[in-house]
């Protein structure tokens, strides 16, 4: 076994995404499951698709490339609006892109025309959050800036919520974007087929709806992969919240007092910290640290807490019976902490198949193997 281990739960992956796209299809709304939380991994894509994903989205073009590399076929979002300087990937790797500038739309299309080919585009709006986004008062003169450019296809408008200051999704939000919808067809006499409304913060939403407004498309990551929902770091009801796990060793483990001794400045990262004399305690050493993961995002079992970290040590304190040189301890993970973790390459991922999986190597397609490990992303 290698240690850090990333594991990875296929079949509760699988259940999850299945759920949320047949609970929300009763809403009429579509999913696209959100692959960047695992770099656009193709064990992930194939388990999203298996449970019934029709198109699959990532922030970063070169994750896009990798599943298409990779043989996922399906069509591609990309959902960060695109840099002028991949435009050029953007045409080659997706299927439709998020688009908040004229001038990259307008790239966009040159690009598109010399290739001989079309690429659709969702316009973001701005409901709140502060992020990506037109001006909802802007948006019919930006249309009309970028409605007869060739080779573009305006697939529908979105937005996005709840990630830069915690904006809720509600219904006068998403009535806003909705009337802005009905408002660029009347005007334009163009019909949009999207109205993507936002990402795992609208699911409860979603799932509550009345059906009072358009929205029928949700880009959906976390709540997929971590049975959560942003806003209130609330479980979802009916989603697995431990399809992830992250395991590492124990390298020492002593009993020592709660304070240091010496003349004390910062600490190697800036920060100082105050302390209280707590007698000794049961401390323990893992081989795992900020190099390798958010530790603010990991939660320990019970009768074990985190302390602090540093650039390799995670520093755990046990309240019940010591650790031993050797042992492991499993934490959970929040949105961050699963980022920042398959982003290292120094965590060992462990993929475990779902039941019925037609397992998804690069280059293999079939194997009996249950538990795939890959040492890098
Ligand atoms: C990351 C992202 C999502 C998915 O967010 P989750 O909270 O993981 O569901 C959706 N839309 C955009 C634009 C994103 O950047």
């Amino acid at each position: 076994m290698n240690y850090p281990r990333l594991d990875i739960d296929c079949g509760k992956i699988h259940h999850n995404a299945q759920f949320l796209i047949t609970q929300l299809s009763l809403k009429n709304i579509s999913i696209t499951p959100v692959t960047k939380a695992f770099l656009g991994h193709p064990i992930i894509a194939q388990v999203l698709i298996d449970a019934g994903a029709t198109m699959l989205a990532d922030s970063r073009i070169e994750n896009l490339q990798k599943m298409t590399e990779s043989g996922i076929s399906i069509p591609k979002m990309l959902i960060r609006t695109p840099m002028l300087s991949q435009a050029a990937s953007v045409i080659k790797y997706s299927d439709v892109s998020l688009n908040s500038e004229v001038e990259v739309i307008q790239r966009l299309s040159y690009l598109a025309e010399q290739q001989n080919c079309r690429h659709d585009i969702i316009i973001m709006v701005e409901l709140g959050d502060l992020r990506e986004g037109v001006m909802p008062n802007r948006m019919i003169d930006f249309v009309r800036e970028i409605i007869s450019l060739p080779n573009i296809t305006i697939k529908g408008i979105g937005a996005n919520l709840a990630c830069r200051y915690g904006v809720a999704p509600d219904d006068q939000n998403m009535k806003i974007l909705s009337d802005l919808a009905d408002g660029i067809e009347v005007t334009f006499g163009i019909s949009l087929e999207i109205i993507s409304g936002g990402n795992s913060a609208s699911v409860n939403w979603a799932l509550q709806r009345t059906g009072l407004t358009r929205v029928n498309n949700l880009r959906i990551g976390e709540a997929i992969f971590l049975g959560c929902e942003p806003l209130e770091q609330e479980n979802i009801k009916g989603l697995h919240t431990d399809a992830v796990s992250l395991t590492a060793e124990v390298i020492e483990s002593n009993i020592k007092p709660t304070l240091p001794w010496g003349n004390r400045g910062l600490n190697a990262f800036g920060e100082n910290q105050r302390l209280q004399d707590r007698g000794v305690v049961s401390q323990a050493i893992l081989a795992l640290g900020r190099q390798d993961v958010c530790v603010s995002g990991l939660k320990a079992p019970n009768g074990i807490k985190i302390m602090s970290s540093t650039s390799d040590h995670l520093v755990l304190e046990s309240s019940q019976k010591p650790l031993f040189v050797g042992e492991t301890v499993t934490f959970s993970l929040d949105y961050s902490a699963l980022l920042s973790s398959m982003s290292s390459r120094y965590i060992h991922k462990y993929f475990k198949a779902h039941k019925g999986a037609k397992i998804f190597q690069p280059g293999v397609s079939k194997s009996k193997v249950n538990i795939i490990s890959y040492s890098s992303c």
